[in-house]
């Protein structure tokens, strides 16, 4: 499954709303934001939110849960491929971290939210690393290292623990292995 962009995700039930908002890359309030229910299987209702500048073409996608749960830290241990197939929904709110590979994603003010498998966390982390790497200043053995760690655990040949920390209880890991744990404020937004 690609990142979220409507039709595969699930069935659509309604349009809720259209508003134009400002725009973070050419600050003109022409970015025009449709928002959509959607009935996810295995996850749920979900409220999809996507747009484009009508000036710039900026692209904005989120999604929440409809039904908002109480701020939580969701912990899967992935160890095999039904694992690396469990949905994740990522609200733009939330972190993803995976600790014995050194990854985190965090929010910003660029951060944008998605539904896509745990192996399709890993695809962006991957995305995310070669991006990084094709700066000239870029540590060319430690990005080679870490690339083969990722592709690596998307293969399923090794073992890792994904981490959604969700400061606004709308993301989810849809999987029967998750453990929840509470989220303490402190917890949000710490350093890495
Ligand atoms: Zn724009």
């Amino acid at each position: 499954m690609p990142g979220a962009s409507g039709a595969e995700i699930g069935e659509r039930l309604a349009k809720l709303g259209e508003m134009a908002v400002r725009c973070p890359s050419c600050g003109r309030e022409e970015l025009v934001l449709e928002d959509y229910l959607y009935d996810v299987p295995h996850v749920g209702r979900v409220i999809l939110t996507s747009g484009r500048c009508r000036h710039c073409g900026y692209k904005f996608n989120d999604i929440r849960l409809a039904e908002a749960r109480h701020p939580r830290r969701l912990v899967l241990r992935v160890e095999g491929p039904d694992d690396l197939n469990a949905l994740v929904v990522r609200a733009s709110s939330s972190s993803i971290l995976i600790p014995e590979l050194g990854l985190e994603m965090k929010p910003g003010p660029a951060s944008q939210g998605f539904i896509t498998t745990v192996e399709g966390v890993l695809a962006r982390f991957l995305e995310a690393l070669h991006v990084a790497c094709s700066s000239p200043d870029a540590d060319r053995e430690a990005c080679k290292r870490k690339e083969a760690e990722i592709v690596e655990a998307m293969r399923g040949r090794r073992s890792f623990t994904l981490v959604l920390e969700d400061p606004e209880g709308v993301s989810t890991v849809a999987s029967s292995k998750v453990v929840e744990e509470p989220l303490k404020t402190e917890d949000v937004g710490r350093g890495g």
